[in-house]
């Protein structure tokens, strides 16, 4: 296998994820136009089936399994969107597969990865030992693991949002994303730069625990403890040896910014307010970002919304 990303890659994904993937909307912000003075625009990743843009990247590497390896199975250790992504995908294509979490994730999330044939592997007290059995079973059963950011065809499957955005809005200058382990701005950044070396790409995440922020001031990834936040997709650490998210985001990416949990908020009740969508906060922290800072002289910017993984209870609170 290739050990790099390369533009070939994100184009060989496009073409692989393509009955599995929806190819989302961009759709124009008449109000945080009129509020920044900028072109803004929304890229609704929101709308994936699964409600996020982490299919992108489980359906890229699971459909690049060879046919011994979909035979034995994949497993997974996030709880979130990645690990519903992985259930979903594994679902459609016949696979089976087994999600190890921790005896601290909500029973409906364990409703909802069962609900998808997943088999979920409670194990620990936290994040890490779920993640450690899942690498077990990948010694003992054979299973092939299915990381969530830190995977060349993951960040070539996340790429394909870059293809999409260049394709539907060619002028685009500013693109503005939410930034974790780097797995969706490496495979943005890539694309774009690649083909558009002026494009600018911001990363974006919550004041807490951010943990690609500090990594990039301190020159190599640290470890933060989790805080209470809106935007919990954004929770989590680089990995160990984390191989590719940390370098390509630190090549490619322009600016990182911080963003307070009352501009996320701001965010959520914004694309209710105006656009009649339930997002989540890490899908929200771009938009409270705009909504923030920009002071527009006409650039066209484009938000990528993430997901719209968020309970009931936190937008019963936010009304
Ligand atoms: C995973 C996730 C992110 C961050 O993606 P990374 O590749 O980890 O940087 C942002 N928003 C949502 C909704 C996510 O699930």
């Amino acid at each position: 296998m290739e050990n790099s990303i390369s533009l070939r890659s994100v184009f060989k994904a496009k073409q692989r994820i393509q009955d599995i993937i929806t190819e989302t909307p961009l759709i124009y912000s008449e109000q945080l136009s009129k509020e920044t003075g900028d072109e803004v625009y929304l890229k609704l990743e929101n709308l994936q089936p699964t409600g996020a843009f982490k299919l992108r990247g489980a359906a890229n590497k699971i459909l690049s399994l060879t046919s011994e390896e979909k035979q034995k199975g994949i497993t997974t250790f996030s709880t979130g969107n990645h690990g519903i992504a992985v259930a979903y995908v594994a679902k459609q294509l016949g696979i089976h597969a087994t999600v190890c979490i921790s005896n601290r994730v909500p029973k409906e999330k364990v409703n909802r990865l069962e609900r998808l044939d997943a088999t979920v592997e409670i194990v620990g007290e936290n994040q890490d030992d779920a993640e450690v059995f899942c690498y077990e079973l990948e010694k003992t059963k054979g299973l092939s693991v299915i990381k969530p950011f830190d995977d060349l065809h993951v960040i070539a499957g996340q790429g394909t949002i870059g293809l999409e955005i260049l394709h539907q809005l060619p002028e685009v200058q500013d693109l503005v994303i939410p930034l974790s382990g780097g797995g969706l701005l490496s495979g943005i950044a890539y694309t774009l730069k690649s083909i558009a070396p002026d494009i600018t790409i911001q990363g974006v995440t919550m004041e807490k625990s951010a943990v690609m922020h500090e990594s990039l001031k301190r020159g190599a990834p640290v470890v933060l403890n989790e805080s209470d936040t809106l935007a919990d997709s954004l929770l989590g650490g680089l990995g160990p040896d984390n191989k590719y998210t940390f370098s390509l985001t630190k090549k490619y990416m322009d600016e990182s910014v911080l963003i307070s949990e009352k501009m996320i908020e701001k965010g959520i009740v914004f694309m209710m307010e105006y656009h009649k969508m339930i997002i989540e906060g890490a899908a929200a922290a771009g938009i409270g970002r705009v909504m923030q800072e920009r002071n527009g002289d006409g650039r066209y910017v484009v938000i990528v919304v993430t997901g719209n993984n968020v309970d009931h209870q936190t937008i019963k609170n936010l009304m």
